[in-house]
């Protein structure tokens, strides 16, 4: 493709995502195919020549369109959000554009420079203790896999990366705690059989007492406590471990402390949700993700950590090929995080953190708080309805419960409701178990979600529950 071709395409397809953007409400949220749609639909190998751009885009449309979920849909109240922005986009086909490789700050100091300064923005935003160091990964996953490892190697005296692991080594999550934890803890080599999962209270927090009683039982039998992984807003329900006791116990059994916050971060830029970040002074490590419900196209997650020089002492791999002259001077950030290579992250936060400015975040968070607030309300004022857990943000859990309907019946139930719900294309939630009892959630956090999505969503749940019960 030459220059002429690039600009005539660049401007089309520009001009396909505004639109895109624009009309996303004619999509059905969720994709409406069945395993193997689109693979038939695509050659099984590639082609012998070159295909023109034309031909390409046009398979986009029909073939690749389809089968996608639209998850900017005002109507996603799915999973978490992953929201974008026009801003966002704009600064991943810059990046995309200049094609850098981010590994040390030689190959880009712009990069590493802008990831510093970005990721000092978001400290002061979120109110973070002021020593701690940003970098940036590509998920949170991997950033508690960063935690689990950098524990590891402190309680170890760096010991596992030279010799392995003895397996005595255990971390404590809690019931409630993201997968991602017991991923991590897996691969980082802890085993599953040392992953304690601790018990939670009625707002499914961590019990901090459960917490301890594991620590000085496995200090008893000789094994060595490394890491707890506390959630701030957890996937389920939106659960938030208590973070003072938690950190008073890691302080005074020396464990890593650290700290989940890859949905409700952001909550923390807001004086009245403060209350739930309380106690953030004593943890190791805190990981948050713009790339859900910042703005930021995915993926972009945030890691900080107290002592930076723990990290990058696990991390750090110095082969004559990566030596540059500045090591002294810069931060590599290669040696932050596992892989050698990186994107330019920190340019799409920069440009959202600039064109929205502070209040205009918090008005973006304070509104889906607010729509939160109103569906939790639409909830508890119904007889037929029930909330299933304190909402604290915009996730609210609930279920039908008219009474009528017990025990098992009553999961199948709201299953069948919420395969209603989202067969008509219109919104698209999940669930999740809480006690053992199914239960729907209902996640706004969408970037053009409003009220009247919120409403449409209600009125669609009241009638596929109607459908149902007179089935
Ligand atoms: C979404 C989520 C994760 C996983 O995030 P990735 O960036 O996709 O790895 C981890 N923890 C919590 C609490 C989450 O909500």
């Amino acid at each position: 493709m030459n220059t002429d071709e690039f600009r005539k395409n660049g401007y089309a397809f520009v001009d396909w995502v505004a639109d895109y953007l624009e009309e996303i409400e004619k999509y059905p949220v969720k994709a409406r195919v069945k395993p193997g749609d689109i693979k038939r639909q695509v050659p099984g190998s590639p082609p012998e020549k070159g295909e023109s751009m034309e031909d390409i885009f046009r398979d986009f449309k029909e073939i690749i369109l389809p089968g996608m979920t639209h998850w900017q849909h005002p109507g996603w109240f799915a999973y978490f959000p992953a929201n974008n922005s026009p801003e966002s986009i704009l600064a991943e086909l810059l990046t995309a554009g200049m094609g850098a490789q981010c590994m040390v700050w030689a190959t880009s100091p712009a990069a590493t420079e802008l990831e510093e300064v970005v990721t000092g923005w978001l400290k002061q935003l979120l109110q973070l203790p002021e020593n701690w160091v940003g970098v940036i990964q590509d998920t949170a996953s991997t950033a508690t896999l960063c935690a689990l490892l950098t524990a590891r190697e402190w309680v170890s005296d760096f010991g596992v990366n030279e010799k392995g692991m003895e397996g005595k080594f255990v971390i404590y999550v809690s019931q409630e705690a993201h997968s991602s934890a017991e991923k991590g803890g897996k691969i980082a080599g802890f085993g599953r059989e040392n992953i304690r999962y601790i018990e939670t209270d009625e707002k499914y927090a961590m019990k901090p007492e459960e917490l301890e009683r594991a620590i000085i039982e496995d200090e008893e039998k000789g094994l060595r406590p490394t890491a707890v992984v506390a959630t701030l807003g957890s996937t389920s329900s939106g659960a938030f471990d208590p973070l003072d006791e938690v950190g008073r116990i890691c302080k005074k059994h020396g464990v890593w402390f650290h700290v989940d916050a890859a949905y409700a971060g952001p909550a923390a830029m807001l004086e009245e949700k403060s209350h739930l970040f309380r106690g953030l002074e004593n943890v190791d490590s805190f990981v948050f993700n713009p790339h859900k419900w910042l703005l930021t196209n995915f993926d972009c997650s945030v890691y900080y950590v107290k002592n930076p020089e723990l990290l990058t002492r696990t991390m750090s791999i110095d082969p004559e090929y990566l030596k540059t002259a500045h090591d002294l001077e810069v931060k590599n950030f290669r040696d932050w995080g596992i892989p050698l290579g990186r994107r330019f992250r920190a340019l799409k936060l920069w440009f959202v953190l600039r064109s929205y400015g502070v209040e205009g975040l918090r008005d973006f968070l304070r509104e889906h708080i607010r729509l939160g607030e109103f569906f939790k309300n639409l909830v508890e004022e119904d007889p037929d309805f029930e909330l299933m857990a304190p909402a604290e943000l915009g996730l609210v859990c609930f279920r039908y419960n008219a009474g009528e309907i017990k025990g098992e019946d009553l999961d199948n139930f709201n299953r069948q409701l919420m395969e209603g719900i989202n067969s008509r294309g219109e919104v698209f939630l999940t669930h999740t178990v809480l006690g053992e009892k199914f239960v729907l959630r209902m996640a706004i956090g969408q970037r053009t979600t409003r009220e009247e999505h919120v409403r449409k969503a209600w009125k669609i749940i009241k009638e596929e529950a109607k459908n149902l019960k007179d089935k």
